[in-house]
């Protein structure tokens, strides 16, 4: 800064400095002065150019200290406590603003830390606790094995149909964490490719016949081939929870309907039942992580409370949105909309 001030102070005199003497120079001829003169004017003006130096120094390093010794004078942490000069409030004001903004993002931060942490902790009880639980279940049943109570052949086979739904419960649950803390953690060994949106609905639906036609319920279709970038895993996963809870959550002959809906910006999934339906106050709620409306009757029909999580997370993944509508006893609709460009578009 010192450098500056003095070559702003130092070129302006000079430039000033040098056209006096060249003018008084160029009217030597009008003036008749002798070389002698002329020899005394050029010294002059050297010694001058050197005494300007001399001077800018000085006053380049007399207001550059005056600046550092105001700015010197400010506390970074209260600015506004800062006996400054008028000059200086501009900076002040600025300063504070910044601190301000620095402080409100910390603090956002520090919030979302610790209800990340919260949830980390909520998440290891809640696991801990749906592990147990089946585990206990398997315990028991093979012990009451093992001591020779369960007499009856037709008991043993229904002790160890037992053990084998637990099991399969626990392989469940034990997939749907790992998804998630796979989609948690982003370390997912995703492939983005062209993902035809009609192909997956219609797997889905073909692997939830034989279940649905069990309770009569009627799966339907709607929508061509469509086809969006994205990864087929985790759509393949977000439609199959989707339709696999339009089917448990239904009512015995009810119906499942899946429409695909292509847009110029935009291609819409949505699954809708006229099942038992969720009220409004719960759906945010029934995409928390282990969340069941009817925690029992989730889990009589197999479900781990993870699936919509797995929805939820899955969707932000693939920068898509999900939009709930649901009353209690007139049905669900979920609409995934995925804003992914479209195969054909350039
Ligand atoms: P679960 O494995 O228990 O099905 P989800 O995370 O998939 O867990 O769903 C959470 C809860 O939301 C379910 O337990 C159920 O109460 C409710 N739910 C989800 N989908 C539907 C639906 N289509 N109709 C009614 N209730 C639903």
């Amino acid at each position: 800064m010192r450098e500056k001030v003095f070559s702003a102070i130092f070129f302006s005199a000079a430039i000033v400095w040098a056209i006096a003497t060249l003018v008084v120079i160029a009217l030597s001829g009008n003036l008749r002065l002798s070389k002698e003169a002329l020899y005394t004017i050029v010294t002059a003006s050297i010694v001058g150019i050197l005494i300007i130096a001399l001077i800018a120094v000085m006053i380049s390093g007399w207001i550059a200290d005056s600046i550092s010794e105001e700015l010197n004078k400010i506390d970074w942490d209260k600015p506004d406590e800062s006996n400054v000069k008028s000059e200086f409030l501009p900076l002040i004001e600025r300063i504070s603003k910044k601190n301000e903004q620095i402080a409100s993002q910390m603090n956002e931060l520090k919030c979302e830390h610790e209800s990340r942490d919260r949830m980390r902790r909520e998440f290891t009880a809640n696991v801990s606790h749906e592990l147990k639980t089946p585990l206990t279940s398997i315990s028991g049943f093979a012990e009451i094995i093992r001591d020779g109570l369960v007499k009856r052949e037709e008991d043993v086979n229904r002790f160890a149909g037992n053990i084998y739904d637990e099991a399969q419960r626990l392989i469940t649950l034990v997939g749907d964490i790992i998804k998630l803390s796979q989609l948690d953690e982003e370390a997912l060994p995703v492939k983005w490719e062209d993902v035809d949106l009609y192909e997956i609905c219609s797997a889905v639906l073909e692997q939830l016949r034989p279940v649905a036609e069990t309770r009569g319920i009627e799966l339907e279709l709607w929508g061509e081939s469509t086809v969006i970038y994205g990864v087929w895993q985790i759509i393949d996963e977000i439609i199959f929870n989707l339709c696999d809870n339009a089917v448990k959550y239904n009512r015995d002959s009810g119906f499942v309907k899946v429409t695909i809906d292509r847009f110029d910006d935009r291609v819409e999934v949505a699954v809708r039942d006229n099942g038992i339906g969720i009220s409004p106050e719960e759906h945010e709620r029934v995409f928390e992580r282990f969340y069941r409306v009817n925690k029992s009757h989730s889990k009589d029909i197999g479900g781990t409370g993870l699936g919509l999580s797995i929805v939820k997370h899955g969707v932000a993944f693939l920068n898509a949105e999900y939009h709930i509508e649901s009353n209690l006893g007139d049905g669900t609709r979920i609409k995934v909309v995925f804003k992914n460009k479209l195969r054909n578009d350039s």
